[in-house]
């Protein structure tokens, strides 16, 4: 809700800057100054157009605000992570239900979207579809991915980012 009252605030500022987009703009600020350390770059521009256009339209329609905890990640850094929930868990099979590889991870391709608060994820899983942006595992409320590939049709949704159908 603060961050809403923020929104409001801004608008005006927002407006003499840029009339056409001050809402987008206005939001934009003011989920920097709630998420100072959110990071946007390295997603693809259809990833970062469709993200900015859901949370413009959670704020204003919904008073929701909806951060990014992870977005772009390298592969480098992938990997790191991946090696350490390997170690973490004991094994690749059951770092895979949390953590991918880089080769198949989307958070490399910059297309997966890691969301904060629980309620943000729970208006994007609602609304997300009009934006091409889809919750993907059962066991990650955070994880979206946009795709606007599937032609409005939710993508099948998997237990967990690892699962792969025993039958190929
Ligand atoms: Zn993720």
């Amino acid at each position: 809700m603060v961050t809403l009252v923020l929104a409001v605030l801004l608008l005006p500022a927002a407006f003499v800057r840029r009339p056409g987009r001050a809402r987008e703009l206005a939001c934009r600020w003011a989920l920097r100054m709630r998420f100072p350390a959110e990071d946007l770059t390295g997603l693809t521009d259809g990833a970062l157009a469709a993200f900015t256009a859901a949370r413009t339209e959670a704020l204003w329609r919904h008073g929701q605000l909806i951060g990014l905890t992870s977005g772009y990640r390298d592969p480098l850094v992938q990997q790191r992570i991946f090696d350490e929930e390997v170690r973490r868990s004991g094994s690749p099979a059951s770092a895979r239900m949390l953590v991918l590889p880089p080769a198949e991870s989307n958070h490399v391709k910059g297309i997966a979207l890691d969301v904060r608060p629980h309620e943000g994820a729970r208006w994007l899983e609602e609304h997300g579809a009009r934006h091409d942006l889809y919750r993907m595992y059962d066991n990650e409320w955070w994880h979206f991915e946009y795709r606007p590939d599937s032609g409005g049709t939710p993508p099948r949704r998997r237990p967990h980012p690892g699962w792969r159908s025993e039958r190929g």
